[in-house]
């Protein structure tokens, strides 16, 4: 398959403005101003583009819900927060393409009638940071930013956000108060940001991934995307693997592609040779798959009738030393840290769930502490305000699902099965 997202990584200097014209950058924004917004719109939709930031909505179906009125403002938030542990592929283009992703939310803006756009960066991204500050300033002073870009009608100002570390940000609410100055903490829904966003004005939050494949679909055409993969779930899509594989890193790749394919044709198979016990599909928040799952096609729909999620995209391998008990301890710790403390299921029961994982791994387990745990999963499942608290616990539910076993040993034997 022809590289759309990563086909710049290794040419040289792609992140200066220059180099990223010559290898064909920009053509695509040039084309979508002289076109009807409403038509970019039903491009977008006709591409079958589903955000890859996790939820998998469609995105043309997303902008089509921003108000038209002209005198309203709107505003586009690109989610570039990637906070998800296993996750690292929009750093691969913010680091390495930056203005791919700058045209894209030109486009997206234009699309949307919005003529301010953020974009929310992790803080910890400090190189990722000063690359988008350059690559905005370079797009200044071409023009291709502030007022009649490209000598069109229509201007937009660009600007980054820098987070400081907070996982809930990801969250679209969290990230749009955390932008207002407020702390970062779900907002209500409905009203939904569509309507009532940044500083209660209409708002598209899209993720880096898939405001960077919009060029493409403009330049190529949104059946050339459509036949990538499957009919509901199209498109390249971007796998960050980590994990116990000979070679990590991020693939392209026509969504749909099996798990197996990825894990041994591309990742050159399993580290030193040894079994696979288990593998998360997209981040910690899915519940893991083992060894018979891995035909698994890797979209939105196949991935969720083996009742995961594709999420992020972040593909987790794990082979047969992998002590699940203190894998589920580490996830765990995470998502209590990352608590923002705003309704009491997640923000107690996370450090529960923590608490008892802590001490069955440091051998301190006693009786009914795997009942415990259930327990404590199933008061907070679907009882938070946000998925968090969900996540953490479809996290635990998918580990004891397959390797309950693992948590019995580490009660009776004080001690881990697999040395
Ligand atoms: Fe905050 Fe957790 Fe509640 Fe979400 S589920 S609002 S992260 S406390």
């Amino acid at each position: 398959m022809e590289k759309v997202l990563l086909k710049n990584i290794d040419k040289p200097d792609a992140y200066k403005i220059d180099k990223y014209i010559e290898y064909g950058g920009y053509k695509a924004v040039r084309e979508a101003l002289k076109s009807n917004r409403d038509h970019i719109i039903q491009v977008v939709k006709e591409s079958g583009l589903r955000g890859r930031g996790g939820a998998g909505f469609s995105t043309g179906l997303k902008w089509s819900f921003i108000p038209k009125d002209p005198t309203i403002q709107k505003y586009l938030c690109c989610n570039a927060d990637e906070g998800e542990p296993g996750t690292f592929k929009d750093r691969g283009i913010m680091d390495n393409d930056p203005h791919l992703l700058l045209e894209g939310m030109m486009i997206a803006c234009y699309a949307i009638g919005a003529s301010v756009a953020y974009i929310y960066i992790r803080g910890e991204f400090a190189f990722g940071i000063r690359r988008l500050q350059t690559a905005i300033d370079e797009a200044y002073s071409k023009g291709f930013l502030g007022k009649n870009i490209f000598g069109s009608e229509f201007s937009l100002d660009m600007y980054i956000h820098s987070g400081y570390g907070a996982y809930i940000c990801g969250e679209e609410t969290a990230l749009l108060e955390s932008i207002e100055g407020y702390r970062a903490q779900p907002r209500k829904k409905p009203p939904f940001p569509a309507l009532a966003g940044l500083y209660g004005k209409p708002t598209v939050i899209n993720n880096v991934e898939t405001l960077s494949c919009i060029p493409a679909i403009i330049e190529k055409g949104p059946k050339w995307f459509s036949s990538i993969g499957p009919e509901k779930s199209p498109g390249p899509k971007i796998f960050g693997v980590s994990g116990h594989v000979k070679r990590p890193g991020l693939y392209e790749l026509p969504m749909g592609t099996t798990l197996r394919e990825i894990i041994f044709d591309h990742c050159g198979g399993m580290l030193n040779d040894k079994k696979l016990k288990a593998v998360i599909p997209g981040g910690v928040s899915a519940p893991m798959l083992i060894a018979k799952d891995l035909d698994t096609p890797m979209d939105f729909d196949s991935v969720a009738a083996k009742g995961s999620m594709l999420g992020s995209g972040a593909v987790i391998v794990m082979d047969e030393t992998t002590c699940m008990v203190k894998m589920a301890y580490i996830i765990n710790r995470f998502f209590s840290h990352e608590s923002c403390g705003k309704c009491t299921p997640c923000r107690e029961g996370t450090a529960w769930l923590t608490n008892i994982l802590k001490r069955l791994e440091h051998g301190e387990g006693n009786d009914g502490d795997v009942e415990l745990l259930e327990s404590v999963g199933t008061n907070i499942f679907g009882r938070t305000f946000c998925p968090l608290g969900d996540g953490a616990v479809m996290a635990l539910r998918g580990t004891l699902k397959y390797f309950k076993d693992e948590f019995v040993y580490h009660v009776k034997n004080k001690r881990c099965m697999v040395g």
